[in-house]
């Protein structure tokens, strides 16, 4: 494989962090780029070893311009209290975002990933989502800024392709955790695992028997890389996730059973239009990618853990 370089947005942030250090193990030459809303330097100060590493700080709202052969783009508050926090902000980062990149890969005639989101299923009433199913999102929820604006830049990039054949690849993202998420995120995993570890009590909003599919970052790393991979023409999207379907109750125990924490489950209102279930239908990338997850909860919870007690020691 030759070496290419190649431009991550988000690059800092928990995901983005993770795909940045395969690829510069891989051989290639990557920039990564982040305004730093929600990632942090301390996630890539370790790759600047690396000689191809380059880090830029910059907004994706603004127009970019770069030298690279592919794109990946991350940059997008993935939390809902962050994504929440300046709605506004979410939605250019998402729409504009898309369209600057795009513009980009065009101009470079350059290969470009984008993530998108089990969100575009909102509160989904098929189970378990596959591709073909269009969603059931409430445009004007709080959790829409997010959603709506991941759905719009779904269109951005398919018109794009069909406008002028760029080479294209987009990926639904189901919940994903491990190293290097912020203890402050927000998000279900890394909530409770710093709540255990500190002894607090658990926050489980609404009754907990809502389920979500918890896919470790490594595996999820390794489909992001087989989906750029794919032959031209192969756009997606493609739901990315680990099928393996939790209550946030069965999470909650796992992870005080883990940390051997003392820590009680207290129950806290559920928030505006959260899914009642998800579970990925993950049958187009085995057949496309060949990509199975290979790490389940329990594992990936303990490397996770260890990660935080190393961090919050
Ligand atoms: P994250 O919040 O850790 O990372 C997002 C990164 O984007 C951060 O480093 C942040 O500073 C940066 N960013 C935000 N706005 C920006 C802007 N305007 N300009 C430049 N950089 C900006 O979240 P993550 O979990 O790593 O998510 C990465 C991507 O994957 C996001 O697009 C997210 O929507 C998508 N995704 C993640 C999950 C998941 O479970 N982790 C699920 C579905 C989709
Ligand atoms: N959740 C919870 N306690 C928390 C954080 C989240 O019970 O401290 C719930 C949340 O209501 C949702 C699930 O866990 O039902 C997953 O939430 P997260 O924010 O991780 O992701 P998303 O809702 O975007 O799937």
């Amino acid at each position: 494989m030759s070496a290419k370089r190649i431009l991550v947005t988000g690059g800092a942030g928990f995901i983005g962090s993770h795909l940045c250090k395969k690829l510069l193990e891989q051989g290639h030459e990557v920039i990564c780029l982040d305004n730093y809303f929600t990632g942090s330097k301390a996630n890539v100060t370790g790759l600047l070893n690396y000689p191809g590493f380059e880090i830029v700080r910059q907004d994706v709202t603004l127009p970019m311009q770069f030298e690279v052969d592919e794109i990946y783009n991350l940059a997008c508050p993935a939390s809902p209290v962050h994504y929440q926090h300046n709605p506004i902000k979410t939605i250019k980062t998402s729409v504009l975002g898309a369209i600057n990149i795009l513009e980009l890969a065009s101009y470079l005639r350059a290969k470009v990933l984008h993530t998108s989101t089990s969100e575009v299923y909102g509160d989904p009433c098929i189970h378990p989502q596959t591709e073909e199913y269009w969603g059931n999102v409430n445009p004007i929820g709080r959790r829409s800024c997010y959603d709506e604006s991941k759905r719009c830049a779904e269109t951005v990039f398919f018109d794009t392709y069909r406008q002028s054949g760029l080479h294209i690849k987009v990926i639904r993202i189901f919940n994903t955790y491990g190293p290097n998420m912020h203890p402050n995120d927000g998000r279900v995993v890394s909530n409770f695992i710093v709540q255990a570890l500190r002894g607090e009590d658990i926050t489980i909003y609404g009754d907990g028997k809502q389920t979500r599919s918890f896919c470790y970052v490594d595996d999820l790393i390794d489909a992001m890389v087989a989906m750029m991979n794919t032959e031209q023409g192969f756009t997606g999207p493609v739901n990315l996730g680990n099928p393996a379907e939790f209550t946030i109750l069965e999470l909650a125990e796992k992870v005080l059973s883990l940390t051997g924490s003392g820590s009680k489950l207290t129950f806290w209102s559920l928030p505006q239009d959260d899914p009642k279930q998800r579970r990925p239908d993950t049958t187009l990338a085995k057949s496309k990618l060949g990509w199975e997850p290979r790490i389940g909860l329990e594992d990936g919870l303990k490397q996770t853990i260890a990660y935080f007690r190393r961090i919050l020691a």
